[in-house]
């Protein structure tokens, strides 16, 4: 399944958000061996149908494969919870999220209430749909109305209901997700202060649906994270009796393996095959599992010539080749709304590999 988004302006907006979101462009390329037929059979059909020489490509096949993936590395008992925060990552929300639920992922995780809305107003009906941040008072009706979970770091948000009006369209309880800060100490309820949060939720009659943590550092930090791990299971031991889910895991936790068998993983960027870090050895690693890209860009060099070594390039010499180098060019520039502050020899592509 092949799914072309845009082209031009649209594609540098994607790829200015996945850059400031950290993404790993290297990784954004198909192989020309595996791709190469489709890229070109792709390629010749979007210059025809709609004169652009650059576009996005994005690859749902490439989520299933993703989702198996996954389930190989969680535990037996373990749901994959899929983070489709910010436009599933800049891939299409609904597109992807359709493509996740078909491929077997059972809860969706939004950044905010109107993305979580966008997605039950699109027939995303009958699958639970949490919503990260910290719950606001104003937001309570809507999350109500189309029967979403909510984070809580504390219950204020709460109280600006009565009671009995916390509930679903359907009369069942309100159930939320509470943030426990075990590190990251931006949000979430202390584990000391827990206890008083359950038995306050208790008295509003509001479900707990679950508990969880997220980690303040990257893949290499197994120390400090396996810490933070240590504290949420600590913390939320008191609680298991109940039936409550526990997630802690996020792409790095679970490569280390830190909540990987927990009720849920919580996984965005390993679905849609970007890495969870940009130095070599991160991205190594992330792509020694198998994951694949699911967003490309497709872009046919419009020139390109050879430079001796030591040759400036573009603007203030910005680039210098470090050998004998190609340099090739691309259509998409300023004018598409290409973010200046990427520029300026850093280049995001770093690694472009040609199959067309
Ligand atoms: C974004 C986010 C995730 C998903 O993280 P990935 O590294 O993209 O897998 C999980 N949990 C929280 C709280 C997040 O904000």
């Amino acid at each position: 399944m092949v799914q072309v988004i845009s082209a031009g302006t649209l594609l540098v907006q994607q790829l200015t958000k996945m850059k400031e979101k950290g993404s790993n462009m290297d990784l954004l390329c198909p192989s020309p061996t595996r791709h190469a037929k489709v890229m070109e059979d792709l390629t010749k059909e979007v210059f025809s149908k709609i004169n652009m020489q650059t576009f996005i490509h994005i690859n749902l096949d490439a989520i299933a494969h993703n989702v198996k993936i996954l389930k190989s590395m969680a535990g037996p008992e373990t749901e994959i919870n899929a983070v489709i925060k910010d436009g599933a990552y800049g891939t299409g929300l609904l597109p992807a999220t359709k493509a996740m639920l078909e491929a077997g992922v059972t809860h969706f995780t939004a950044a905010c209430v109107n993305e979580a809305v966008y997605l039950r107003k699109n027939g995303i009906k009958h699958v639970p749909i949490s919503v990260l941040g910290n719950l606001s008072a104003e937001e309570l009706p809507r999350i109500l109305e189309h029967n979403l979970m909510p984070s809580i770091s504390w219950i204020k948000p709460l109280l600006s209901m009565p009671k009995e009006d916390l509930i679903y369209q359907d009369g069942q309880r309100l159930n939320v997700n509470i943030n426990i800060d075990t590190g990251l100490h931006r949000y979430g309820v202390k584990p000391d202060e827990l206890p008083a949060m359950v038995d306050e939720l208790d008295n509003l009659g509001v479900g707990i649906h679950s508990m969880y943590t997220h980690y303040a550092r990257g893949v290499n930090a197994t120390e400090e994270n396996t810490k933070q791990f240590d504290e949420f299971l600590k913390a939320t031991k008191p609680y298991m009796h109940r039936g409550i889910k526990l997630h802690s895991a996020a792409t790095s936790g679970l490569i280390q393996r830190l909540g990987h068998d927990l009720g849920y993983i919580r996984i965005g960027k390993a679905l849609l095959g970007l890495s969870c870090g940009n130095s070599k050895e991160v991205t190594s690693l992330f792509a020694s599992y198998g994951f694949t890209p699911v967003l490309s860009v497709v872009a046919k060099p419009s020139f390109y010539k050879k430079l001796p070594k030591g040759s400036p390039v573009g603007y203030d010499g910005s680039y210098v080749t470090q050998s004998d180098e190609w340099i090739a060019n691309f259509r998409c520039g300023w004018g598409d709304g290409y973010n200046k502050r990427l520029g300026e020899g850093k280049g995001y592509i770093k690694r472009l590999r040609t199959g067309i």
